[in-house]
C-alpha cells in the first residue's frame, strides 16, 4: 500500500440511508468520478475535487478540507483509530462513489487492509463486471443497482447487470432500481427476469424517486402496483426510499 493514494469525495460516519443495510452505522469511504450521468444522481460524482471532507471524530461533522489525492495510509490510520476509541460502533466500511469500481486496482490493494477492521459494503452502479470479479474475494455486501431507463436517462445496461450480478451472487447481494411515475411494466419485468435468472432470492429494492426538494411524488398505488409486477418472479421485493433525504444526512 505504499505511496498509493486515493481521489476521495469524503470520509465519515453514518447511517445507511438505503437498501437491505438501512440503518445500520457505517464508515462511508466516497470515491471520486463516476461512468454515468444518471437524471437523478446526488453526488459531485463525475468531478475531481481538489479537495475532499475528512470527519474527525466519527458522527461529530468536525471535517477538515484535505487535498486530493489523498494517502491511503492516512485514510487507515484514521479509521484504524476510530476502531480503537469506538470500538462496535460500526457495522461495516460502505465503498461508495461515483463509481468506486472505476478505482478497482487500488480497491485490490486496500480492501484486504480495511476489512481487518470490518465487513465492506460495496455500493455500485452495477455494470463494471470485469472489474469486480478482480475485487470479490474482498467484499462482503454488494448493492448494485439495476438502471431503469424511465428514470435514470441509461439505455440498454441489461446485459451489463446481468453479468454483473452473475459475480456479485456469491456474496450477501441485492439490487435496488430507482422507480418513478413514468416507470413502465416492461422495465421491472425485465430486470425481474435478470434477477431470476440467476437466484429468484435475490432480494429487489424498489426505491422511489426523491426530487430535489425531498419529495416523493410517486403514487403509492403505482408503487403496489409495480411491486406486484416483480414479486411474480422474485420471492422478496421491498419498497424502501431514500431514508436519509427526510431524516436528514446524519
Ligand atoms: S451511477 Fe450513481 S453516482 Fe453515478 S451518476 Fe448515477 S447516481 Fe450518480
Amino acid at each position: 500500500m505504499n505511496n498509493r493514494q486515493a481521489e476521495m469525495i469524503e470520509l465519515f460516519s453514518s447511517i445507511q440511508g438505503e437498501g437491505m443495510l438501512v440503518g445500520l452505522r457505517q464508515i462511508f469511504i466516497r470515491l471520486c468520478g463516476c461512468n454515468f450521468t444518471c437524471n437523478y444522481c446526488d453526488t459531485e460524482s463525475n468531478v475531481s475535487v481538489e479537495f475532499c471532507q475528512m470527519e474527525g471524530t466519527p458522527g461529530r461533522r468536525d471535517f477538515i478540507q484535505v487535498k486530493n489525492p489523498v494517502a491511503l495510509e492516512r485514510l487507515t490510520c484514521l479509521i484504524s483509530g476510530w476502531q480503537r476509541g469506538w470500538p462496535g460502533i460500526h457495522h461495516s466500511i460502505s465503498i461508495t462513489g461515483g463509481e468506486p469500481l472505476l478505482h478497482y486496482e487500488l480497491l485490490q490493494e486496500w480492501l484486504p487492509v480495511l476489512r481487518e477492521f470490518l465487513p465492506i459494503y460495496l455500493e455500485t452502479n452495477g455494470v463494471l463486471h470485469k472489474e469486480l470479479s478482480q475485487v470479490i474475494s474482498h467484499i462482503d455486501h454488494v448493492g448494485m443497482d439495476i438502471k431503469i431507463p424511465s428514470t435514470s436517462g441509461c439505455a440498454d445496461l441489461w446485459k451489463d447487470h446481468e453479468a454483473f450480478l452473475r459475480i456479485a451472487a456469491a456474496k450477501n447481494v441485492f439490487v435496488k432500481a430507482v422507480i418513478g411515475n413514468n416507470t413502465e411494466d416492461w422495465e421491472i419485468i425485465k430486470a425481474s427476469e435478470i434477477i431470476a435468472s440467476i437466484d429468484n432470492a435475490i432480494p429487489l429494492i424498489l426505491q422511489p424517486l426523491t426530487n430535489p426538494d425531498g419529495k416523493i411524488d410517486i403514487a403509492p398505488v403505482k408503487m403496489l402496483e409495480l411491486q406486484e409486477t416483480a414479486s411474480i418472479f422474485l420471492k422478496e421485493v421491498r419498497i424502501i426510499p431514500q431514508t436519509h433525504k427526510f431524516i436528514g444526512q446524519l
